[in-house]
């Protein structure tokens, strides 16, 4: 039986460890936390519980899939629902939507506010459809690297068509040109943000993120994210996936032009394949001292990071559902501050999740568990975060207070932080960047590293930061690619 090694658990690592034993391999996962999931972590302060990272689920179809390869039921290991209500949005100036799964209810909605016509909303989500399914096979489902990709019918008939898809101008620009309301245009541009980027550089293209959420749906798990990274922990375990956690793998190991093993706890343990989930920079720099890393990794644009406040709130607050978006009233300014200054903005887009709403054993009767993140720069090691998230803090209060009409301090019986530092040392990831690197170019697609070495065999990598990119359906994807990679 041959031996697979892959270093950490997140999702990806899950995903390509999981398929690795369904292929027949003796698979070990080395895990420097004591659990598996790293971004996708919970947490317990007093009476509440809080998902830490991803809050958003998208793409279930992409668990299916994984779960029938290994001839088990995802059902039987994860429930979930669909969202009828995906998010409420407020704007500074007292307008409020909800967007809904039902695309024909939503373009209602922002009818009825005189915002846009409903035709526009339906077009524009049917573009979003055609730019997915063009787009899919090529540059989400496969590898990027290799021939086998470019030599098959489904390519062809991809790339054929590929001059309808949105090639020119960001994605910004193009909402400006099919969208008249600026709010609507904000609405659009935010879907940027699902993979870290900027709206006013990311290529147009981007205008396909919003298929996954309005045309596929969001969706709920039962107990929440973290039961995600817990199904898919279950189903390796069930595989017979040894998981060896608290345990951080210091090098990969290469003798001639072979990955054979790797270091932890200064033992040594042989192997006949590695696959890193590592963030690829930290892979480079930390475990493969003795090889060059490639200028696309050193010189890549980060993606956004993130400033999170988990707040015990003694209150229900009836105008808030599960995802909750109180948007800046300059948003390009916040975006221009996050990439080019590497600082935050006086006035953020607040993002409130409360699963609260949908478990209720997530915070104490007449209580909500209030995960409240802004967008940051990644930690570039210059900037004073114990001050900006101090400034932060403040920012996001008085604009709580200014929409909501309350005074949210009154409220919060406990509170937690987490900033980019925290999110490096948590999980490795380069200056604490959610999704590895930015798509603030056409070509940014084009750049992420392979999920394979090119200098030497037997070494794989998956996870957000490398193809075809961050967010929990990526990784998903990133491990299953990685694999489908592996030269037995
Ligand atoms: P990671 O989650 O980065 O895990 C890597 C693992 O490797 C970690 O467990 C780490 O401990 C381990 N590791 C690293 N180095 C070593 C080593 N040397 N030895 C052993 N183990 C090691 N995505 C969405 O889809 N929707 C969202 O709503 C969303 N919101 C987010 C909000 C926040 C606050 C954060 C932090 C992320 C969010 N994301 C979201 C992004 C998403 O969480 C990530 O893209 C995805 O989870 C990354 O998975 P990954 O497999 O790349 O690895």
């Amino acid at each position: 039986m041959k031996k697979a090694v892959v270093i950490g658990s997140g999702i990806a690592g899950l995903s390509a460890a999981i398929r690795l034993a369904n292929k027949g391999y003796d698979v070990s996962v080395y895990e420097s936390n004591s659990e598996v999931g790293g971004k996708l972590s919970q947490l317990a302060l007093g009476k509440y519980r809080f998902d830490c990272g991803p809050s958003l689920f998208t793409m279930p179809e992409l668990f299916e899939e994984l779960f029938d390869e290994c001839k088990k039921n995802f059902s039987d290991y994860l429930k979930y629902k669909k969202l009828d209500t995906i998010t409420n949005y407020f704007y500074e100036d007292g307008t409020r939507f909800k967007s809904y799964s039902s695309n024909e209810k939503f373009a209602q909605e922002l009818h009825r506010l005189a915002l846009i016509e409903e035709k526009t909303v339906i077009e524009y989500l049917n573009k979003s459809r055609k730019s997915y399914k063009l787009t899919k096979h090529v540059f989400l489902e496969n590898s990027l690297h290799k021939m086998k990709t470019f030599l098959n019918l489904k390519t062809l008939i991809s790339l054929i068509q590929l001059y309808k898809l949105p090639l020119f101008g960001s994605l910004n620009s193009f909402n400006k040109k099919k969208i008249e309301n600026p709010k609507i245009v904000q609405y659009f541009n935010r879907f940027a943000t699902y993979n870290g980027s900027n709206p006013y550089k990311a290529p147009s293209l981007l205008s396909l993120i919003p298929h996954l959420e309005h045309n596929i749906g969001a969706f709920y798990p039962t107990g929440g994210m973290f039961q995600i990274a817990m199904s898919l922990k279950k189903l390796a375990n069930d595989l017979g996936v040894k998981f060896e956690f608290n345990c951080k793998v210091t090098e990969i190991i290469i003798e001639g032009n072979r990955a054979i093993g790797i270091n932890v706890n200064s033992e040594f343990i042989a192997t006949d394949a590695v696959f890193s989930n590592m963030d690829i920079y930290q892979t480079y720099k930390k475990l493969l001292p003795n090889l060059i890393m490639p200028n696309n990794v050193k010189y890549e644009e980060k993606s956004s990071s993130g400033i999170v406040f988990f707040w015990g709130i003694k209150k229900e607050f009836k105008e808030l559902g599960l995802h909750n978006i109180f948007f800046a009233s300059n948003y390009e300014e916040e975006f221009h501050k996050i990439f080019n200054e590497y600082s935050i903005s006086e006035d953020p887009t607040i993002y409130i999740n409360i699963t609260s709403k949908y478990s209720i054993e997530d915070a104490p009767l007449n209580c909500e568990n209030w995960f409240v993140m802004i967008n940051a720069p990644h930690n570039d090691g210059t900037q004073d975060w114990d001050l900006m998230v101090e400034k932060a803090r403040k920012n996001i209060v008085h604009k709580l207070n200014r929409i909501l009409k309350v005074n949210i301090e009154d409220f919060i019986e406990v509170e937690s932080v987490l900033d980019p530092r925290k999110i490096e040392i948590n999980t490795s990831s380069f200056g604490g960047s959610l999704y590895g690197s930015a798509s603030n170019s056409k070509w940014a697609a084009f750049l992420r590293h392979k999920n394979f070495s090119n200098k030497v065999r037997n070494l794989y990598f998956c996870g957000g930061s490398v193809h075809p990119g961050g967010g929990i359906p990526l990784a998903m994807l990133s491990g299953k690619i990685a694999v489908d990679c592996l030269v037995d």
